[in-house]
């Protein structure tokens, strides 16, 4: 048989629907794919196994079988398969058994990643890219005897510690890393994130100012259910580990101040760590809330439950680049 790869998209559609039977072989193959897909994705395999597996490779002979007929190879949809191991199935077999593909896992994380609210750009944010060379190595951080690099360092590997803790079931203390803007922060936040949903540990990664205001267009006429402020509190609060990027103060409110108690709360009386970026040192947060009682209260939440982590001192080199 030919080897006849067709990229002319109306081709293919005149040959499918001059040949429903292909057309409807194709679209069953599809929905099984689904079905499995999602049974994996749910960690949810169906009870008995063999039976999806034996009815896929019955939909493929039958499919193969068609194509034979028609003097159509099996590629004849496409140019070229995006993964040449599983042909574009994301599934492989192996002695009798469907198997995800590789290319299927990466499609796994890319959809735990969206879920657990990490946009595309911060997916590239791991570990492995976050650079100590923009730290500068010769400026000392003032009080102290080590230089602002060796202290990216130290807050490098309490993160990794962190990820590794939670990873092996320990209830790490939470992290709380503070530094003026640009300094790599959120760099860090999405790596925590990212490196522990490799490893199938529930996060939610959220800004601040996102959460308060998921928060407040909760309360407009006609929002969705599934988003009211008690699905979003209770969501979060019970997340294994949460990640609240970009504590500023300039987003607080009296009201906004005891929500944001609320949700700290919630995780504090779960035992459940958390881990905070802000541009202000804890020291400062309640001044600069300026609202009083309910702000202590969340700066003692935090230090009693959090590791204060400086990352500063970007090197001068890169300033100017
Ligand atoms: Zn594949």
């Amino acid at each position: 048989m030919p080897d006849w790869k067709n990229n002319d998209e109306q081709v293919v559609n005149q040959l499918r629907q001059q040949h429903p039977e292909l057309q409807q072989v194709e679209a069953a193959l599809l929905k099984e794919l689904a079905t499995q897909l999602l049974a994996v994705y749910a960690h949810n395999p169906t009870p008995h196994s063999q039976e999806p597996a034996e009815r896929f490779t019955h939909l493929r002979q039958e499919r193969q079988h068609i194509l034979q007929k028609l003097g159509l190879s099996d590629n004849y949809a496409q140019t070229g398969y995006s993964c040449p191991l599983c042909r574009d199935m994301m599934f492989i077999e192996k002695g009798g058994e469907w198997l995800p593909c590789s290319c299927w896992e990466e499609v796994h994380q890319q959809r735990k990643q969206q879920q657990a609210g990490i946009s595309p750009k911060m997916q590239q944010q791991t570990f492995a890219t976050f650079s100590l060379d923009y730290y500068a190595p010769d400026k000392y951080i003032p009080g102290r005897n080590y230089s602002y690099q060796e202290q990216a360092s130290r807050v490098l590997a309490a993160c990794q510690e962190f990820v590794v803790k939670v990873t092996a079931r320990e209830k790490p203390r939470g992290l709380y890393i503070y530094g003026d803007t640009g300094r790599g922060k959120t760099h860090l936040a999405a790596a925590i994130s990212n490196a522990l949903l490799a490893q199938e540990v529930e996060v939610s990664y959220v800004a601040t100012s996102a959460f308060l205001s998921s928060l407040r267009s909760s309360y407009e006429e006609g929002s969705d259910p599934s988003q009211s402020e008690s699905h979003i509190m209770a969501e979060l609060g019970r997340v294994t580990v949460l990640v609240l990027d970009d504590l500023g103060v300039d987003q607080f409110t009296p009201w906004a101040v005891e929500k944001f108690y609320h949700l700290i709360n919630l995780r504090y009386m779960a035992g459940l760590p958390t881990v905070y970026t802000s541009n202000i040192p804890l020291a400062d947060l309640d001044s600069n809330m300026g609202v009083g009682g309910a702000s202590i209260r969340i700066v003692s939440r935090i230090a009693e439950t959090c590791d204060l982590y400086l990352l500063d001192g970007i090197d001068i080199r890169f300033w100017k680049k």
